[in-house]
């Protein structure tokens, strides 16, 4: 489980990006956080990796306050989430293949696990015909999934994914849905960061709405208003 206990930031500008923020999500849950720009969303989702700390408050994994982590425990706790962004971030000298079994030797996986996840994960997201081919080669929509199998090739307990069909099509859009719709079925949690009104609509699964730093809606089947 996952715990904001009353959480602020204030970046060293005095910038306020959230203020007293409690929020809970459940393992296996699928919650997406929404909001207009500058609500708060991509802090909420630094501070949960550790890549800033709060100014006030605690965040919890499964009981440990994440920012009393060392380094090294630090990554290790990071090598449970995988990640997907709006820009894809593929490498783009390194065709599928290469591009997630670089994130699995990176984790230290053997050359035998990467030669049989690797088409697993690609068969997950339904992307085994473009396995030898480039980023370049690839629609927006192939790229995202790739970028979504790289993310699953660890088994990660929870999946981010900040703003991934922003540079996506409608019926993109709605495939990568889909798909992360399907990873959480299969026992993933799933934190969406979304402006896509459409996508809300169409999962029908927790929305927690932000403005100015703080969560101004929580609804369990959530429909996106703000
Ligand atoms: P969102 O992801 O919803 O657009 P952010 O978390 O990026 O919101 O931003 C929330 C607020 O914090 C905004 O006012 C933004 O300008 C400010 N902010 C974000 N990052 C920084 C930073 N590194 N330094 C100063 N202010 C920041």
């Amino acid at each position: 489980m996952i715990v904001f206990d009353r959480v602020s930031k204030i970046y060293p500008d005095n910038s306020i990006a959230l203020e007293e923020v409690t929020l809970s999500i459940e393992p296996e849950e699928f919650i997406s956080i929404v909001g207009p720009s500058g609500a708060g969303k991509t802090t909420l989702l630094k501070l949960f990796l550790a890549e800033e700390k709060p100014t006030e408050g605690s965040v919890y994994y499964e009981s440990t306050n994440i920012h009393t982590l060392n380094k090294k425990e630090i990554d290790a706790f990071r090598r449970k989430v995988g990640m997907v962004f709006q820009d894809f971030r593929l490498l783009p000298n390194k065709t599928v293949y290469e591009n997630i079994a670089f994130t699995m030797e990176a984790a230290g996986r053997t050359d035998s696990e990467i030669e049989s996840d690797v088409p697993h994960v690609l068969e997950l997201v339904d992307l085994m015909p473009k396995i030898w081919n480039f980023p370049r080669e690839l629609s927006g929509g192939e790229k995202q999934r790739v970028a979504i199998a790289r993310a699953l090739v660890n088994e990660p307990d929870i999946i981010i994914a900040d703003e991934p069909t922003g540079n996506l099509d409608p019926a993109n859009t709605y495939d990568i849905v889909q798909i992360l719709k399907k990873i959480n079925d299969l026992g993933t949690t799933v934190i969406l960061a979304t402006h896509n009104k459409g996508i809300i609509d169409l999962l029908k699964k927790r929305v927690v709405a932000m403005n100015r730093g703080k969560i101004v809606r929580d609804e369990k089947a959530g429909k996106y208003f703000v």
